[in-house]
């Protein structure tokens, strides 16, 4: 059993110096180097990473960068899922959840139901409820803001505190929708966008005051549209989707996004859709302080990329990917990007977004996104002592000193505080989620294999590196194999969970039949236990990745 202590220690003095040695095929020596460095990764670098025979190096890689971001913490939280209803206007083909209002299986939760799951949410010493559900067509607005505040005051009234993470961006939508604030939305070009974000910034400004602290990351399946129209067609496409958190980071709520990946998308269609992410998060990073720092080679590099990305022509509706094109060789990304369309949420024009990695040497997370091995004294002097740090990071002694977490002395159920709008607004983790095929129309597709999943999470731990945590949901991909995605390239397996009716799963770790229970709970001791044998130290977090300190049910964050 592994005890070290986590706090403290610099993932850095056990980690490879050089990621090179990791692997056996020569195609990542470029890939290897750049991690060395903390340099983004092209596409055409993620290409690679999908194609080469050598997963192990892959993994290997992925764990590279995991370490030197969290050492040897991995996450997990206590928490509740509470599905409200799995009535839905659409029948997405993929969707073994739906159910139409007269199906037998259809259920919609009242708000009696939603205190007796706070009950015992808070019995069970929770420190998070995630709810999500159907596009529900026929409940009013009222109900949501209802179901956020009454999860908020029952928890309270109980002595505790529930964080909120709820809601979908698809959801959000239909929520403004059944608000009638997304009047104008259907409009063309700027006049649609700006009355659509309009609309979705009033129901998250609703929900926010009705106690919502953040957004899951479902919906997002996969950026394109192709797949998209045959799949998910009537869903929103990626780039309402984008606003949608884009809208929530500018109101101080952090998010989070998901990947639905192993049904009709290419590898490729993945890649977009992470750099489509990345460059969000580019941004949302920025918004809060966030420079980018360029070594004299990368500032080189990229006015060669601006200068070569100014000649090229891209055919309406195609990504510009130029940002992601580095040297090296095999950087075929102009080649990649003329030869598709399809990704038309994608936004060019913010090709000049600033580059801001979290995962170079010398840039550990700050202690608001996460608290491993970040201590604020670590923090200050590997970025001063560290010629190649890319980005300055805000730190914790400018927060207001009303909301600075309380020390342990302070510490009790009433000390908790809300962390502060300033810090927060960015995505905080990327969940890969493998597709089900049973029960859904896409049946008949085998669905990826293990190997896949793996390989899935670790290209997304190296190819988003400005994403703080990478999750292996445990309820999707199984306990056992979230222990190995943990040594490649995860930092985090969720919670508790208990029930989850979005997906069903055996304990054998295969897709289950319609009967099987959706009841999917594991203890805290089952979670310690699967994190201590891959090797790390369990760390409970709450939503927004604070250490929590706990006493029995009574917990409070560090
Ligand atoms: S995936 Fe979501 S939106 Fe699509 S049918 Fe299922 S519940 Fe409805």
């Amino acid at each position: 059993m592994t005890t070290a202590p986590v706090r403290g220690h610099d993932p850095r003095a056990s980690s490879p110096t050089d990621p090179a040695s990791l692997i056996v095929d020569p195609a990542l020596a470029p890939i290897a180097h750049k991690l060395a460095r903390g340099q983004r990764l092209s596409l055409a670098d993620g290409e690679t990473l999908f194609t080469t025979f050598d997963l192990h190096g892959v993994l290997a890689l992925a764990d590279f960068v995991r370490r030197r971001l969290h050492g040897h913490a991995a996450y997990y939280n206590i928490n509740r899922h509470l599905n409200y209803s799995n009535v839905c206007a659409l029948s997405c083909k993929f969707c073994d959840f739906y159910a139409k209002r007269d199906d037998a299986k259809a259920y919609t939760r009242d708000m009696g139901y939603v205190r007796e799951q706070v009950r015992l949410a808070v019995d069970a010493g929770a420190t998070e409820m995630h709810s999500v559900g159907g596009l529900h067509p026929y409940l009013p607005f009222s109900y949501y803001t209802d179901l956020v505040s009454t999860i908020r005051d029952e928890a309270r009234k109980l002595g505790s505190e529930l964080h909120v993470k709820a809601f979908t961006a698809v959801e959000i939508v239909h929520l403004a929708k059944i608000a009638k604030v997304y009047k104008g939305a259907g409009a063309p070009g700027e006049e649609g966008r700006n009355a659509r974000r309009e609309g979705i910034r009033h129901v998250l400004r609703e929900l926010k005051n009705a106690g919502l602290g953040s957004l899951p990351g479902g919906g997002a399946e996969v950026f394109d549209d192709r797949v998209h129209d045959e799949a998910y067609k009537g869903k929103i496409r990626s780039d309402v989707w984008l606003d949608v958190h884009r809208e929530a980071h500018d109101l101080g709520l952090n998010t989070n996004a998901t990947i639905l990946y192993g049904h009709i998308e290419s590898r490729r269609d993945r890649l977009v859709h992470m750099e489509m992410l990345r460059r969000e998060q580019d941004r949302a990073l920025a918004k809060l302080g966030y420079e980018e720092r360029r070594s004299d080679e990368e500032t080189q590099r990229r006015s060669e990329e601006d200068a070569r990305s100014s000649r090229r022509t891209f055919p309406s509706g195609t990504p510009d990917l130029s940002t992601s094109a580095s040297e090296g060789p095999g950087n075929d990304d102009d080649a990649l990007t003329r030869s598709e369309g399809g990704h038309l949420g994608y936004r060019a024009e913010e090709s000049d977004a600033p580059v801001i990695t979290l995962t170079r040497p010398g840039t550990p997370l700050p202690e608001h996104i996460a608290f491993g091995p970040a201590t604020s004294s670590s923090s200050s002097s590997s970025s001063s002592s560290s010629s190649s740090a890319q980005c300055r990071v805000p730190s914790a002694s400018s927060a207001p000193a009303s909301c600075l977490v309380p020390s342990a002395s302070s510490s009790s159920p009433d000390a908790r505080c809300p962390m502060p709008d300033a810090f927060l607004g960015y995505y905080q983790t990327i969940i890969p989620l493998p597709f089900f095929p049973d029960g859904c129309e896409l049946e008949h597709l085998p669905g990826p294999s293990g190997l896949e999943n793996i390989r899935t999470l670790a290209v997304a731990r190296l190819m988003l590196d400005n994403f703080p945590h990478v999750k292996a949901f445990w309820i999707m991909q199984t306990l056992p194999m979230a222990q190995l995605m943990l040594q490649s390239g995860a930092d985090d397996i969720d919670g508790t969970v208990v029930w989850y009716d979005i997906t069903k799963v055996n304990h054998a770790g295969q897709a289950a039949a319609p009967a099987a229970a959706t009841h999917q709970e594991v203890t805290t001791m089952a979670l310690h236990r699967a994190i201590r044998e891959a090797g790390f130290e369990p760390i409970e977090r709450d939503t927004l990745y604070r250490r929590v300190k706990r006493e029995g049910k009574k917990w409070w964050v560090e």
